[in-house]
């Protein structure tokens, strides 16, 4: 079985079509949450993950795009293209949304947007917050998104009582093993922000037990275009190009 791991779309349809056209075959679609929020398509990535029939776990953009939660700890400019997010989705697509659960679980695998501490906001940045992250972890494998850097964690079961958290470089991989227990991030698709502008995604294989960090090529500028035509903030256009 071969599942494509995505995270933070954030309404980068571009981005998202790049990934599902470079990840070759794949068996199921595994979301990390922040599909919509900041770029300029948001119905249509929504419209994209459900034809997908994805697994798909809110994130914060998922909950302030339908007004479950407020705005009031977003950045200006996060908080304004919210607002507009929530302006151009329907009843229905906010619904959809609405539905989506913090936390899944399924197989070995648990799936949240921050971390199992508090799953929408918490970002997963340090070892200490691997730590606690991985305390609550039920299964042996656990995929986080939020902090948009390709990353990953480990708990040797066996070993001292350390989780440093590295960075995954484009073709990174590692074999999970269950003397460990793990937590990985695939990076973002949308929006980048390890400064590589590329779209950001993982494969996991379970032959191989490996999960294998790619990063893509897609048209930027055709984004950035759709999202000056929606007068979203000049910030959030700009550092697509530079991946920060
Ligand atoms: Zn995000």
């Amino acid at each position: 079985m071969r599942a494509l791991i995505i995270s933070d779309v954030h309404a980068n349809l571009a981005a998202l079509d790049a990934v599902l056209a470079d990840a070759g075959a794949f068996d199921a679609v595994w979301c990390l949450g922040d599909t919509v929020g900041y770029g300029p398509q948001p119905a249509e990535c929504i419209d994209r993950l459900r034809g997908l029939g994805a697994l798909w776990v809110a994130g914060n953009h998922e909950r302030a795009a339908t007004g479950a939660i407020s705005t009031g700890d977003f950045n200006p400019a996060a908080a304004a293209a919210a607002e507009w997010t929530k302006r151009v989705l329907t009843d229905e697509e906010k619904a959809a949304l609405d539905a989506l659960p913090e936390v899944a679980e399924q197989g070995d695998f648990t799936y949240v947007h921050g971390t199992l501490r508090w799953p929408i906001w918490e970002y997963l940045w340090s070892e200490e917050e691997a730590l606690a992250h991985l305390d609550l972890q039920r299964t042996p494998f656990g995929l986080v998104g939020h902090t948009h850097v390709p990353a990953v964690a480990w708990l040797d079961l066996e070993g001292p009582r350390s989780a440093p958290l590295y960075r995954a470089q484009a073709d990174a991989a590692v074999t999970l093993t269950d003397r460990r227990r793990w937590v990985l991030n695939p990076g973002s698709v949308g929006q980048p922000r390890d400064g590589d502008p590329r779209a950001a995604y993982a494969v996991y294989d379970s032959e191989l037990a490996s999960v294998v960090w790619r990063r893509v090529e897609y048209d930027i500028k055709r984004t950035q275009s759709l999202m000056e035509a929606a007068n979203l903030p000049e910030w959030l256009i700009k550092r697509l190009a530079v991946g920060l």
